[in-house]
């Protein structure tokens, strides 16, 4: 709760003052009341995505138990997933690139299609933000060598991730740099909401980085028997 209170507050404040700015401008610099409404417009976005990202998390924890339902391909959610992620790595100049394995039908796996493609999602629009423009992000898959796991990996040529870090990314709101985080418009939930659903899901989620190089984070599922 404290850290909750502590993450809104912030943006709660920066509204209050660019309100207040706004109200001060308005009739006196219309140019200037511009600039303040856009800011305003874009702190509400902001806010909006961290009470989503909360929410998310949330109904990840209650939901634990029932999302192992439905069985979904791996191989279909990402390929839809990636199609909803082309716009936004064309606009940073990030290449996104999809480097085709196996067959559908060997990536079943048990669970719940929302969330995984939720989780994707989380671990494409990271791989594209922290990767600067003229980089890459390649995302493939497989099967382990015994067959009982699903696993796809999202590699990018981006900043990467310092050593001290790689333990912590997972826990809420923490970021390696928040400035940077806060710049891309990152709630710092991303990667618990990643951890959550794989965690509901059986499997684990693995990552490697080298500052300046890139990063690679590799989520493991098991592979349904049916
Ligand atoms: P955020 O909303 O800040 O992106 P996340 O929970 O998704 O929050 O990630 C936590 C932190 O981990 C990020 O702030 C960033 O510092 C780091 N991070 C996550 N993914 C990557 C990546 N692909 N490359 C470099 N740093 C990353």
């Amino acid at each position: 709760m404290a850290n909750v209170s502590h993450e809104l507050k912030t943006p709660a404040t920066s509204l209050k003052l660019l309100a207040e700015s706004l109200e001060e401008s308005l009739g006196e610099d219309p140019e200037q009341s511009r600039i303040f409404a856009a800011q305003l417009r874009r702190e509400t976005e902001r806010l909006a995505t961290l009470i989503n990202d909360l929410l998310d998390l949330t109904r990840l924890e209650s939901e634990r138990r029932e999302v192992l339902t439905e069985i979904v391909d791996v191989r279909g959610i990402l390929v839809t997933t990636l199609a909803g992620m082309r716009r936004v790595a064309r606009e940073r100049g990030v290449a996104l690139n999809w480097k085709r394995f196996g067959r559908a039908a060997d990536f079943a796996v048990r669970g719940n299609e929302t969330q995984l493609a939720s989780m994707f999602t989380n671990l494409i629009d990271n791989a594209v933000k922290y990767t600067p423009g003229g980089g890459s992000v390649e995302v493939t898959g497989g099967l382990s060598r015994d067959g009982r796991e699903v696993f796809v990996s999202v590699s990018d040529t981006g900043i990467g991730i310092p050593e001290e870090s790689l333990s912590r990314i997972f826990e809420r709101f923490y970021r390696v740099d928040r400035a940077r985080s806060k710049e891309t418009g990152g709630t710092g939930l991303g990667l618990s909401i990643v951890r959550h659903i794989v965690e509901n899901h059986g499997g684990r989620v693995v990552v490697e980085s080298v500052p300046d190089r890139g990063s690679n984070f590799t989520v493991h599922l098991p592979r349904s028997s049916v």
